[in-house]
């Protein structure tokens, strides 16, 4: 810790615990002391720590080959990028290796699609985001937040954005122009707090923007891959997106693997020379997302979310503790909503890592819980007793220092 504090940027504020071992849904930390992961590296690691599957395609992959670049052909990225577009009813995919790169590989489509195809006049295209978004860090894609602390002193940003109300249909249908190429959303917001839009609105917005000629773009980075109870959150509501952004568990926990994924007419777009990635699509990437992917559906991790995600979500609620506002949640997604008033979501965080329970909260009020989706509801009925404790002695702790003043 002291290593990291001296010669590491501060640009993380981690719990107090130095983890050095991991085994499907448990971490260990260099104490000896276990802990239940219930955040799940933000939900990469959908599929439990050093699944055993994915541990094995990795290791006999690297018997075989590691990094020949997009110069050459490999075995590896075909059958990945065809069981990729098979599940996600895309006609193509573009490998990236981090989240935030396949967003600008998604930005650069819709520009250039606006351009090409739609016919927007050069440098004039504009695409759409929600209010409270995360799409990740670059320059550009910070620029386009709305939330201050995420884009304050990285200036000047270049534009080209304009920021709609999420989850509001009309705000989005007056924001529409004839230089509108593309609407970027995620379907749930994360790290806004798991945010879930009103019912019915990702059709209305695929309806508006086919009306429109304005591509539909989801960033299913964190909601993908069978967090929210379907394999992908889209598919609560519509058949598809014209583009679709994955990252986190595609990669299995274990490598950085990401992809824009769209239809042939926007997948057109890029020629050779146009977009490219030394790592993005290499054997061991690829390896291991089709991997995921086969985890994916073989286990029904979107399955096992939504049942243990209602469970879960309704027994927090039934706690009643006085210090939550409100629980939202899709699937083995799920935000706690503390009052600000009464307690900070960072002291719960605290005091559940205390009991053995690790998870993270997202601004200061929000307790974010995205266990790996291989947990038992076993395992989920111990966390939920930690989780009840800690609201009770907290609750407890508030009125009697109420009562001593
Ligand atoms: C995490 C995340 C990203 C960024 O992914 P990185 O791999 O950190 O670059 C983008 N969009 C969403 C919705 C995310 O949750």
């Amino acid at each position: 810790m002291a290593l990291e504090d001296k010669y590491g940027a501060h640009n993380y504020h981690p719990l107090g615990v130095v983890i050095d071992r991991a085994e499907g849904i448990w971490v260990w930390d260099v104490e000896g002391n276990k802990y239940l992961d219930f955040l799940s590296a933000y939900s990469a690691v959908s599929a439990g720590h050093l699944n055993k599957d994915l541990k094995k395609v990795l290791i006999e992959q690297l018997e075989e080959l590691d990094v020949p670049s997009r110069a050459f052909y490999t075995d590896k990225l075909g059958a990945f990028a065809e069981n990729l577009c098979t599940l996600t009813s895309m006609d193509k995919m573009l490998p990236m290796n981090t989240g935030a790169e396949a967003v600008e590989t998604a930005i650069k489509a819709a520009r250039k699609w606006g351009y090409t195809v739609k016919g927007i006049e050069k440098d004039k295209a504009k695409i759409l985001v929600s209010s409270g978004n995360f799409h990740g860090r670059t320059t550009t894609i910070v620029g386009f937040s709305s939330e201050e602390e995420y884009k304050s002193g990285f200036g000047p940003f270049d534009g080209g954005f304009e920021i709609v109300e999420f989850g509001n249909i009309d705000a989005l249908e007056k924001a529409i122009t004839p230089e509108v190429c593309a609407f970027i959303t995620e379907p749930i917001q994360g790290e806004a707090g798991i945010i879930i839009p009103p019912e019915g609105w990702l059709k209305q917005v695929q309806a508006l923007c086919r009306k429109n000629n304005v591509l539909f773009i989801i960033d299913e980075i964190q909601s993908g891959i069978g967090r929210t109870g379907k394999n992908f959150a889209f598919q609560h509501e519509i058949d598809k997106p014209d583009g679709l952004i994955l990252g986190k568990a595609l990669g299995g926990g274990i490598y950085p693997v990401s992809a824009f994924l769209a239809k042939d007419e926007v997948m057109n777009v890029f020629n050779p020379g146009s977009h490219g990635s030394t790592f993005g699509g290499n054997p061991i990437a690829a390896a291991i997302g089709l991997e995921a992917l086969r985890i994916l559906v073989k286990e029904d991790l979107a399955g096992k979310s939504a049942e243990l995600g209602a469970y879960l979500k309704q027994a927090l609620e039934d706690i009643g503790s006085g210090l939550v506002k409100e629980v939202r949640g899709a699937g083995l997604w799920i935000g706690m909503d503390i009052d600000p008033a009464k307690a900070s979501a960072r002291e719960v965080c605290e005091r559940l890592k205390k009991r053995g329970l690790l998870c993270k909260e997202t601004h200061e009020t929000v307790v974010r819980f995205a266990p790996p989706l291989t947990i038992t509801k076993e395992d989920v009925d111990w966390a939920l007793i930690q989780v009840t404790q800690v609201l009770e002695e907290m609750e407890h702790e508030q009125h009697s220092s109420q009562a001593a003043e």
